[in-house]
Order: structure tokens, then sequence, then C-alpha cells
């Protein structure tokens, strides 16, 4: 198993120093990957990244909800093509780049209104296509 960061990451950095493995990267070019990334090959499921996320954004890949629910959430970039039709806002970050801060413009962010659902298991696959198919640890330099 491994821990999964989903699209209600908003890319703070706070998870990356607490990490005994530095197996959280951040995203780059952050319109393609707009959150942090868990390394599913390193992570040791150790939690100690869950209570630092302000945004409740981190969960063991078997408790990524289906359908997350809490109004006022901010949601990035979602890979469901539906909800990001609607998704329109753009949020201003000060991103955590490895070696210090980068300022973020994050594109196809919306804001949950009550009552809406979301569901989390598809920001599962981007955890792994990251290390994969994408820049993976060389996002970092
Ligand atoms: S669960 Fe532990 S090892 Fe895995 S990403 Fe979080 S802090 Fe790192
Ligand atoms: S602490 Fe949460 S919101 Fe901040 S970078 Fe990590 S996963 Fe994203």
């Amino acid at each position: 198993m491994t821990h999964i960061i989903t699209s209600l990451c908003v890319r703070d950095g706070a998870c990356i120093e607490v990490c005994p493995v530095e197996c959280i990267i951040p995203g780059k070019p952050a319109d393609e990957w707009p959150w942090m990334y868990i390394d599913p090959d390193t992570c040791i499921d150790c939690g100690a990244c869950i209570p630092e996320c302000p945004f409740e954004a981190i969960f063991p890949e078997d408790e990524v909800p289906g359908d997350y629910s809490k109004a006022g959430a901010r949601v990035s970039a979602p890979r469901d093509p539906n909800f990001a039709s609607r998704a329109t806002e753009e949020h201003e970050v000060e991103s955590e780049k490895g070696k210090g801060q980068e300022h973020i413009m994050l594109k196809q962010t919306l804001v949950l209104a009550e009552g809406e659902t979301i569901d989390l298991k598809a920001d599962i696959p981007p955890n792994y296509d990251f290390f994969k198919g994408g820049p993976g640890y060389g996002a970092k330099s």
C-alpha cells in the first residue's frame, strides 16, 4: 500500500519536511501536475504526513473517499472532465519546491458547495503516473 495525496492539496508544502523517506515531490509543471505526489514504491506508510496537512488532503490508499463532501473545500484540477469543465477559479499559492518557495497559480480549482460530493479515488492513479510516466524525482531539480 501507499499513502495518496488528493486534489484537496494546495501545495503549501507542510507535508514534505516530515516525511522520513523524502518521497513527497511537488508536481511540475503545475498545470499538468497540480499537487504534491507520493512515490508509492518508497512510502513506508508511517502516516506522519497526515496530521501535517491543513487541508486533510492525504489518505492511506485504501481510505481515499469515493464520496468526499465538505462545503468550502478547494479541489485542484480534478480529472473528472465534467467536474473540470465547471472548475474555473484560479488560486495563487506559495508552493514548496524542494529547496525553496515557488509562486504557483493553480488553474481549474473549484470550491465545493454544501452537499456537493466528489470521487477522490480518481486521484489515486496520478500518484502512480507521476513517478512512472511523469517527472517523478526529476521535478525536484
Ligand atoms: S506515510 Fe510516511 S512515508 Fe508515506 S508519504 Fe507520508 S510521511 Fe512519507
Ligand atoms: S500538507 Fe497537504 S496541502 Fe500541503 S502540500 Fe502537503 S498534501 Fe498538499
